[in-house]
C-alpha cells in the first residue's frame, strides 16, 4: 500500500538549509520512500515563541509504504540523529519534521494527531504546502489549502528565498 504524506520540515539552528536538505535525504533513503515534490525554501518569522532566530521551512510530498505511526518513528529517529534537544515548546531546533497530512486520514491520539492541529494557524506551513498541493482538501474542514491560506489570521512573515528546494532533490 502506498501512502501519500505531506511533511513539514523546519530548522532554526546551525546551517538551516543544509539541515533541511540532509533530513529530506534521510527520509528519501528509507526503502520504498519516494519524494514526489518539494517546495521552495522559505525564511520564516518564529511563530509562538518569538525570542529566537528565524526559521527555514519547506514542505515535501512523500510516497511511502510506511503507516503513519511508522513514519512518525522514522522522522523522530532522524530528529534524534540531528541531535535535536527537546526544549520548550516551539523552541529552537536543528530539525523539526512534522506529519501534516497522511492520505486523508484523521488520527487523534496522544502521540499523533493528523492532520497536524495547527496547519491553518501557520502561514509558514500553508505557504509552502500551497506551492506543492494547493487543491489538497483538509479532511476536518473540507476546505482546500488555498482556501485555508486565504482565510488565515496569521500575519507572520514568510519569505520565499529561492526555488532551490524544488529542484535539488532530483539531483541527489
Ligand atoms: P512541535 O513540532 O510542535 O514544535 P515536537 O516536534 O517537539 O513539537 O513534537 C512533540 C510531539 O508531537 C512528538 O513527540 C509527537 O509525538 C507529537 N505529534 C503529534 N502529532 C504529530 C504529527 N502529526 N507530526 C509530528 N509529531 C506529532
Ligand atoms: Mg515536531
Amino acid at each position: 500500500m502506498k501512502n501519500i504524506a505531506h511533511i513539514g520540515v523546519g530548522s532554526n539552528l546551525g546551517d538551516k538549509i543544509k539541515n533541511c536538505k540532509e533530513a529530506i535525504n534521510e527520509v528519501s533513503r528509507f526503502e520504498g520512500n519516494l519524494i514526489k515534490e518539494s517546495s521552495s525554501f522559505y525564511r520564516t518569522e518564529p511563530w509562538g515563541k518569538e525570542d529566537q532566530d528565524w526559521f527555514i521551512n519547506c514542505v515535501i510530498k512523500l510516497e511511502s509504504p510506511l503507516s503513519a505511526y511508522r513514519l512518525l518513528k522514522l522522522l523522530q529517529d532522524i530528529e534524534i540523529r540531528f541531535k535535536r534537544k527537546r526544549g520548550d515548546r516551539w523552541s529552537s531546533r536543528t530539525i523539526d519534521l512534522d506529519i501534516l497530512f497522511f492520505n486523508d486520514e484523521i488520527v487523534n491520539t496522544k502521540y499523533l494527531q493528523i492532520p497536524h492541529p495547527l496547519i491553518k494557524e501557520r502561514r509558514f506551513v500553508m505557504i509552502p504546502l500551497n506551492e506543492v498541493s494547493p487543491k489538497l482538501i483538509h479532511p476536518l474542514f473540507n476546505k482546500s489549502i488555498k482556501e485555508l491560506l486565504d482565510e488565515t489570521g496569521d500575519e507572520k512573515e514568510v519569505i520565499k528565498i529561492d526555488d532551490e528546494g524544488k529542484k535539488w532533490f532530483f539531483c541527489v
